[in-house]
Order: C-alpha cells, then sequence, then structure tokens
C-alpha cells in the first residue's frame, strides 16, 4: 500500500507561516493500493488539493473511489465542496460513513452545501455518490478489507484498519484515552498493524487538565497503544491548530525517545508499507 497524506491538521485549516512545514490543511489520506486501486479517508480540506491531483492525472478518464468517513465534524468533511472531481459525470464514488440515528449520512453532507452555505448544491453535482452508513463492522473494498471500531469523541468516530496486500495501516483519529470501550478497541483495531496513524493533538499534560473532555489524544498514549499490540510503526496526527512546526518538533521528539519508529504526519508526504 502507498499512503499519501494531503491533510494532517486538527480542527481548523492553519495558513499560517508557522505551520507550514507540517501543513495547515485538514484531514485527508490517499491510500493506493498494489494494484492501483483508490481509497481515500475523510474529506478535510487537504481533499481540494488530491481532487486536482487526481483531475489531472486521469484527464478525461474516469475516476473511481471508495471514501471512508471516520465522523461529521467540519475538520473531516470541509474539503467536499471543493473536490473536482464531483463535478464531472463520469467519475463515481461510494461514501462509507459512520452511522448516526438522528440523521441519514446523505443529508449530513448535503447540509454544508445547503443555501446559504454554499452556492452549489451537492444533490446537483454530476458525479454519481453513493452513501452507506457503517457502524463497527467489516467489509471488502476491491483488494482492501476495511474493519471499523468506535472511538471516543463527541458524537462519536471510527477508526479504520485496512488491510490490502499483506499490510495493515490503521487509521485512529479524533480519540480520547481514558473510556474502557474506546481504549479496548483502539488496541484491538491496531493489533499487530504494520502503520498506526494517530490523534496527537494535545499533550500528555493538556489531557489531564485544560483539554481534558475535548476528544483528543497524545503522542504518548499513542506509544503506549503500540508498545501494548505491537504496532510497528506510528505516524502522529491530527496536529494542533496553535501547535507551530517547533512545537510538532518537540514533541515528535519527545515520542521517538520512547518508540524509535515514530514520525510526524506531514503535508505531502508518502509511505509505503
Ligand atoms: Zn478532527
Ligand atoms: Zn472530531
Amino acid at each position: 500500500m502507498l499512503i499519501k497524506f494531503w491533510g494532517v491538521r486538527g480542527s481548523i485549516p492553519t495558513p499560517q507561516i508557522e505551520n507550514l512545514w507540517y501543513g495547515g490543511n485538514t484531514p485527508c489520506i490517499e491510500i493506493r493500493s498494489d494494484n492501483g486501486n483508490l481509497l481515500i479517508i475523510d474529506c478535510g480540506s487537504g481533499l481540494r488539493l488530491l481532487g486536482r491531483h487526481l483531475a489531472a492525472e486521469r484527464g478525461s478518464r474516469p475516476l473511481e473511489a471508495d471514501i471512508l468517513l471516520s465522523h461529521y465534524h467540519w475538520d473531516h468533511i470541509q474539503g467536499l465542496p471543493f473536490f473536482v472531481p464531483l463535478y464531472s459525470q463520469i467519475n463515481r464514488f461510494h461514501f462509507h460513513a459512520l452511522e448516526s440515528k438522528e440523521t441519514d449520512l446523505r443529508q449530513v453532507l448535503e447540509g454544508q452545501m445547503q443555501t446559504p452555505y454554499f452556492p452549489v448544491e451537492m444533490r446537483s453535482l454530476p458525479a454519481k455518490c453513493r452513501f452507506s452508513s457503517i457502524g463497527e463492522t467489516s467489509f471488502s473494498l476491491k483488494d482492501f478489507k476495511v474493519t471499523t471500531k468506535l472511538l471516543n469523541h463527541p458524537q462519536g468516530c471510527l477508526a479504520f484498519r485496512i488491510e490490502s496486500g499483506g499490510r495493515t495501516l490503521v487509521y485512529a483519529s479524533d480519540n480520547e484515552p481514558g473510556d474502557k470501550k474506546g481504549d479496548h478497541n483502539v488496541r484491538e483495531i491496531a493489533r499487530g498493524a504494520d502503520m498506526l496513524i494517530y490523534d496527537a493533538q494535545f499533550t500528555p499534560e493538556q489531557l489531564t487538565k485544560e483539554k481534558k473532555g475535548w476528544g483528543h489524544s497524545s503522542w504518548e498514549e499513542g506509544v503506549r497503544i503500540c508498545e501494548e499490540v505491537g504496532a510497528k510503526q506510528m505516524v502522529l496526527y491530527h496536529h494542533d491548530p496553535d501547535r507551530a512546526d517547533n512545537l510538532v518538533d518537540e514533541i515528535l521528539q519527545m515520542a521517538l525517545k520512547k518508540f524509535s519508529v515514530a514520525q510526524a504526519a506531514r503535508e505531502g508526504m508518502e509511505i509505503k508499507i
């Protein structure tokens, strides 16, 4: 699998100079299987750049992709209105997203583009879109096997375990430790993974004090999970909007002292596992 990071920042895009080494776009990851099939995780503002890249790469050839959405907080869906491939009728997308008792998945995604929030309604976009609500489950998408587990996050969030070509990637963004079920789930889904992409928005100190209850985690908890379940590599993800590049570096250095195969996600970074 080839993994490319298009957005790594949590909560809100931060186009400010002190954040630009790691990047200011919100969560979006592109995954290619060894056979070239495309899977996208989350639709933060990084999705805009991925869309431009895909449009240039495809030219007039149709594009087909599965899109996994961990949850509906703005930082995970706000790139959709600017995803150029949605504006072409030859393209097809299948969204697989967190089920919700209160709302219909299609309505949730269309909501952010309704009048008066955006000039184009999602329903009128030419690309063909399918929508599937998912809870804790396991299913196949072409040559990817996807397993999901619920994390501890306000209004819920899904973690994804993606297996393809004999390798395993786990995406667990937006998760706060300290909840029995969430702590169990994240360990179960990350067990033996070749790579864990993990929410490291806050420092361990912040997590016990002013940021307790905000739904996020730390590098320290990421290291703990990797060590407990034998995950081989960790990527620190969902950087805090107020964490400038030098402060992300500091967090990474602390993580590296405890776990030598950690890295911090950076826009444009590509990793093959
Ligand atoms: Zn988030
Ligand atoms: Zn969230």
